[in-house]
């Protein structure tokens, strides 16, 4: 009896992480709601359309508010570089996302600041865009990285100029009504439909350096302090290189 209850407490516990139930009672209900999945490279059903080609309306500049300058063209958008990192102007917190990113073709740098932007999750912790086709840098800077934690399990990067695709699983930190932690961020990654972050407990915030975990913080370029214990926008980073996105969605978990 105490090794079912055990049994029983590990599977609720496991279970609630992403809001699911097992079910021990009635095998009939709830019935899962339909949903029409990814066909011919179309966002399910379900899905938040984030870029679907022809703008931008998601999102706006981080700190002004202002609308995007990046370029778009035959479906795709491109960093104009300088312009700004962009925020998307709805807030989320658990999701599945997809998009897909091309570092530029031309190789101009390396390291760092060779095919560099990124997507943050909750605006505070970005999973790295990089052109990691040979060109070494530090591994939890590289592509498929929690940036300045966690290194991708390998490296699945395509060649410059290639399109890449990232699924993203992010279950966003929860914190009490005193503004304490009750659970951390966690972050699963397929990176051209390879695993490369398998569920890791993020440390906390991207920057600053020290990774942190704060009720009031300040998110990434925005430079302003705001309540973070709630939903929050995602950030996509102006770092200076000439990246291109196309088919950018996530679905609410
Ligand atoms: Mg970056």
């Amino acid at each position: 009896m105490k090794k079912l209850l055990l049994t029983l407490g590990l599977v609720l516990s496991s279970s609630l992480i992403f809001g699911q139930t097992a079910i021990l009672g009635d095998p009939m209900k709830p019935v899962p709601e339909k949903v029409t999945g990814v066909v011919d490279g179309n966002p399910p059903s379900d899905a938040i359309v984030l870029f679907d080609g022809t703008n931008m309306d998601a999102w706006e500049h981080v700190r002004t508010g202002e609308a995007s300058q990046w370029h778009i063209e035959d479906g795709i958008v491109t960093v104009n570089n300088g312009t700004g990192t962009l925020v998307s102007k709805q807030s989320f917190s658990d999701i599945q996302m997809h998009i897909e990113w091309r570092p530029n073709g031309e190789i101009l740098g390396q390291g760092q600041s060779r095919g560099n932007s990124g997507i943050f999750m909750q605006s505070l912790f970005e999973i790295q865009m990089l052109d990691s086709w040979e060109n070494p840098t530090y591994v939890n800077g590289q592509a498929g990285s929690v940036y300045h934690q966690y290194p991708p399990l390998v490296n699945a990067s395509n060649p410059p100029g290639e399109w890449q695709t990232y699924d993203i699983i992010f279950k966003a930190p929860n914190y009490d009504r005193d503004g304490n932690l009750e659970s951390p961020a966690y972050i699963t990654l397929l990176h051209n439909g390879v695993l490369v972050l398998n569920h890791v407990e993020v440390i906390g915030s991207t920057f600053p350096r020290v990774p942190e975990y704060k009720a009031t913080c300040e998110p990434y370029e925005l430079r302003e302090t705001m309540d973070c214990t709630g939903k929050l926008p995602l950030l996509l980073q102006d770092h200076g290189q000439v990246v291109s996105f196309r088919n950018i969605w996530l679905r609410q978990l």
